[in-house]
């Protein structure tokens, strides 16, 4: 059955906003995209009343999940701070799923950790973030082959793809299916090489995922953190956006991370933007657990031979220098390429192989750092 766009208008005409005004006519509601089923839209308040609006919020996603049709309704409630206006208390925004700018979140120097007020994800032992300072490092390759490590170590493993400005975990799993609701209408992550999977690439359309506004990022990473059905994981691996602006320091704030491992390349600029990845962990007190080498050194697919020929080894120093963990070095070589295109992570399809060792001896320093995390759940 198909969903119009009037359908959602007339559904949340019968929402009323806080000062009684049908939600439709209070001037806060972004465009609404309806594709497939599938809802999307915010709403968009002053942080100052962003408290009173989240039940609004609540009241619309049912009243969009009642209209026959609907498979998914994600209702993002955006608060932005009014230039002068004074901060809104934390509690308010972080249960309103909505944000303000990154910078008012920041906490002054010395602050107490802002994580140890972050709600943990019931059921989850151990968030980690996997980041880079930049795009095209293979951030999202070693995200889903880490967690895979993981998993071989025994580990029940979760992936979520946060980058919604162009999340490439569809690809890179070869999943094109859509979440279905369970019974608490929350969404069932996919499975697929024993890891629990979400991306907001499977709910939209990858151009779609692009036009989110800077402060809608944040909500709807929390909806995906908080409105799927995770079940019992070990660790939640969640793939960054790359980079290190306020959407990520924002998200590296407001997600109950365990800790933070940091993807580089081997050249300069690439290490220069992990330094800054460095230290927006340690501005919002997330430990950072080490630095990947990734596309270290190339290795001949044919005969096997290693040549350095990106003078490898430059983050191992950068992590000796910084004082934090150098977590391992993996090869340049076509095979993880080409197992990554084909939606069949290394680690997965090649499990005997030397980069899925790699993978999980990567995984094995992770994991012993979060045993106290995981041993505690
Ligand atoms: P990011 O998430 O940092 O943007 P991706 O994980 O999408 O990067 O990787 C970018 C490209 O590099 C992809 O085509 C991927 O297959 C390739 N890639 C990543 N790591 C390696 C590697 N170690 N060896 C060969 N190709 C790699």
């Amino acid at each position: 059955m198909r969903v119009t766009q009037q359908q959602v208008l007339d559904a949340l005409s019968r929402v009323a906003s806080p000062r009684g005004a049908p939600l439709t006519n209070a001037n806060v509601l972004s465009a609404i995209s309806v594709t497939d089923g599938k809802v999307f839209f915010s709403i968009n308040v002053d942080a100052a009343e962003a408290r009173a609006w989240e039940s609004v919020r609540a009241q619309a996603e049912a009243a969009v999940r009642a209209i026959p049709g609907v498979s998914t309704a994600m209702i993002a409630l955006t608060a932005e701070r009014k230039p002068g206006a004074p901060q809104a208390a934390p509690a308010a925004h972080r249960h309103a799923h909505g944000v303000q700018p990154a910078s008012a979140h920041r906490p002054p120097q010395g602050a107490a950790s802002p994580m140890s007020k972050q709600a943990e994800i019931p059921g989850v032992a151990a968030v980690i973030a996997v980041a880079s300072g930049k795009g095209g490092v293979g951030k999202s390759t070693t995200a889903l082959n880490l967690a895979l490590g993981l998993r071989d170590l025994g580990l029940r493993v979760g992936l979520l793809d946060a980058d919604i400005y162009g999340p490439s975990v569809p690809r890179l799993t070869g999943i094109n299916e859509k979440p279905q609701l369970n019974d608490d209408r929350k969404m069932i992550p996919i499975k697929r090489f024993g890891l629990s999977i979400m991306s907001i690439g499977f709910l939209v359309e990858e151009d779609t995922a692009m036009i989110w506004r800077g402060p809608m990022v944040m909500s709807a990473i929390t909806q995906m953190l908080r409105d799927v059905a995770w079940g019992t994981l070990d660790i939640l691996v969640v793939d960054m956006p790359p980079g290190t602006g306020d959407a990520q320091l924002t998200l590296a704030q407001n997600v109950p991370l365990k800790g933070a491992v940091i993807i580089s390349t081997p050249q300069d600029l690439s290490l220069i933007d992990a330094r800054r990845g460095l230290a927006m962990f340690k501005k919002v007190n997330v430990p950072v657990l080490g630095i990947v080498e990734n596309m270290s050194y190339f290795q001949c697919p044919e005969c096997g031979t290693r040549s350095d020929i990106f003078g490898h080894g430059g983050a191992r120093h950068e992590a000796e220098r910084l004082g934090v963990p150098f977590l391992g070095e993996i090869p340049l070589h076509m095979s993880i390429r080409t197992t990554s295109d084909e939606g069949n992570p290394v680690v997965a399809s090649e499990p005997d192989g030397p980069h899925a060792a790699v993978y999980r001896a990567i995984g094995t320093k992770v994991r012993d750092q979060l045993q106290g995390a995981i041993a505690a759940a």
